[in-house]
């Protein structure tokens, strides 16, 4: 497993439309998706910079992972999603070599790739995707 590049950066936002805004009109960058992922509670909007995306996160309940850390750490950074060929196998490989997963098999996220995270405390206070087609 080599990570090919970075898929995109997860950016916790309190209102999603504010946020796009922020983007499109100081940026001049064009949100192409918004999309609503069931089973993390969240709505996404993605942006295109170059190769890598911008996914805007936005929960859509309190008890949504995006809204703890929005109460703890405010909007800001939340994870980094790095591409691979298949992020099961990369999952059980990190896993090999002693990091804590959040995902022990990879989900649907966004976009219809397959995704897990590995737990933050296992890589240098990043909380790290991977994902793949
Ligand atoms: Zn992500």
């Amino acid at each position: 497993m080599k990570p090919s590049h970075i898929e995109h950066i997860g950016i916790a936002v309190e209102n999603l439309d504010e946020a796009i805004k922020f983007w499109e009109n100081v940026l001049g960058l064009k949100c192409y998706n918004i999309e609503e992922v069931a089973d993390q509670k969240v709505r996404t909007a993605f942006i295109q910079l170059g190769e890598v995306k911008i996914e805007l996160l936005e929960p859509t309940s309190t008890d949504s992972p995006i809204a703890g850390f929005l109460e703890k750490r405010g909007s800001g950074i939340h994870h980094l999603a790095l591409a691979v060929d298949n992020a099961d196998q990369a999952l059980k490989e990190v896993e090999e070599k002693g990091l804590r997963l959040i995902d022990k098999q990879s989900r649907k996220g966004a976009e219809n790739l397959n995704i897990g995270f590995v737990h933050p405390k296992s890589a240098l206070g990043i909380l790290m995707e991977f994902c793949s087609k």
